[in-house]
């Protein structure tokens, strides 16, 4: 069985909202101008584990590691590229009662979650959701009989609702036509989100119930809203959505028990509270969503200069990788304000540490900070202010003298920078 840890507690955040100092625009990317791009049915990281890794330049999985970095990403996790199929359930109970109706619950999510994917994938996931059952659907008990609570095992609290869920719905749904399965809780159910976020996801469940033939290996749960009371749930709520789907997708948590002080807001792994935000390289990597061209491999000792392009840019090289051993190494990439990335408040190259033997919520990733103690460079609620100036500029070194690694950024124009990697 696998899941995602517990989500913990956001810290809620309701300073002033301040503008936004942009930087650079560099070449915004909207969804609309990025197609989809063929269906690719046989790629995806499950599917072809050969496509994933460049030479040297690859991340084993750690053992026994539940969800970890590593390439390629074990059997059992959803596809993530090529057209996803997605059954939408909209579930409600008799102590709570649907509020409104089911597609209302639907549209708090679509079409902004198949949007948030062709984005970030560069049309390479073509996300489909479907609702055979447009109604809600009653469990056949109250919900406080499922003993629904942060962090609740998958047994017996879950196997129970999810056998509830196939039973009611099985009538009018053929699971085997989905790749996956979102279950949509009444907001009305459980406690507000503010106080404790319930929302998981069971991926990869080798245990899950089989219906229609197949197992539920990967279902994502949404409770209640996303609404820190500032405002702008109706275009950031639906982000807790395509996070959960990450966990399908073989993503692991990016936040820790001591909050969102690895990552920031640079992967909606990390926080997918707030503002819209895209995923680090390396995770479009595994996900399949990046050819192995865009890869650079800095394995050799010795100097060389690579050309690095804005993540949100659909061509041209988005990652240069520095391995440290087979299982962490450092990447390096170029985030700018466009595509997903809406609080890009110092464009630039960010740096960042990647484990695959550090497991899912506790800190498989850490993102190197080049102004450290600056308190960031955005106001933004419910963005992790520190990193948000983390991005190296021109004339900025990263230097990590333990392990000989040494990354200096040497020019950037029009968002493409030249940085310069050094190893001893
Ligand atoms: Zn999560």
């Amino acid at each position: 069985m696998r899941r995602g840890p517990h989500r913990i507690r956001r810290i809620r955040r309701l300073g002033t909202l301040t503008a936004l100092t942009a930087l650079s625009f560099a070449a915004l990317t909207t969804a609309d101008e990025i197609p989809y791009a063929p269906n690719r049915t046989s790629a995806g990281p499950a599917a072809v584990p050969g496509r994933i890794g460049v030479g040297t330049c690859r991340l084993t999985p750690g053992p026994g590691v539940q969800m970890s970095e590593g390439t390629p990403t074990p059997p059992g996790y959803s596809r993530s590229t090529g057209e996803i199929r997605a059954l939408n359930l909209m579930i409600d109970f008799s102590d709570a009662v649907g509020e409104g109706k089911a597609l209302d619950r639907l549209a708090e999510f679509f079409p902004q979650t198949t949007d948030w994917f062709r984005t970030s994938s560069y049309g390479r996931l073509h996300y489909l959701p479907q609702t055979p059952v447009r109604d809600w659907l009653r469990m056949p008990l109250p919900f406080e009989e499922y003993a629904i609570e942060r962090g609740a095992p998958y047994d017996p609290a879950y196997r129970k609702l999810v056998d509830d869920v196939i039973a009611v719905a099985d009538p009018q749904v053929d699971f085997s036509a989905y790749d996956l399965v979102n279950v949509l809780v009444t907001p009305n159910a459980g406690p507000s989100a503010l106080d404790t976020v319930l929302s998981v996801t069971f991926s990869g469940n080798a245990e899950a119930p089989v219906a229609d033939g197949v197992p539920l290996a990967n279902t994502s749960f949404v409770y209640s809203r996303q609404d820190d009371g500032s405002g702008t749930h109706a275009e950031t709520g639906f982000r807790v959505l395509p996070h959960e789907n990450g966990h399908v997708f073989g993503l692991p948590d990016l936040y820790t028990a001591d909050g969102g002080g690895a990552v920031g807001h640079w992967d909606i792994m990390s926080e997918d509270w707030g503002v819209n935000n895209d995923l680090l390289a390396w995770h479009k990597w595994k996900l399949g969503w990046l050819d192995a061209q865009q890869i650079g491999c800095a394995s050799a000792p010795g100097s060389t200069t690579y050309t690095l392009t804005p993540l949100a840019r659909p061509d041209g090289p988005k990652m240069t990788y520095i391995p440290l051993s087979g299982n962490s190494g450092y990447a390096v990439e170029v985030r700018t304000r466009g595509g997903n990335d809406e609080a890009v408040c110092r464009p630039g190259v960010l740096i960042y540490r990647v484990h695959g033997d550090v497991d899912t919520g506790e800190g498989p990733v850490t993102v190197m900070d080049s102004q450290e103690d600056s308190g960031g460079c955005t106001r933004r609620p419910n963005v992790h202010a520190e990193l948000s100036d983390a991005p190296y500029q021109p004339g900025q070194t990263f230097t990590d003298k333990e392990n000989g690694v040494r990354i200096a950024v040497l020019s950037g124009r029009s968002g493409t920078y030249r940085i310069h990697v050094t190893r001893t």
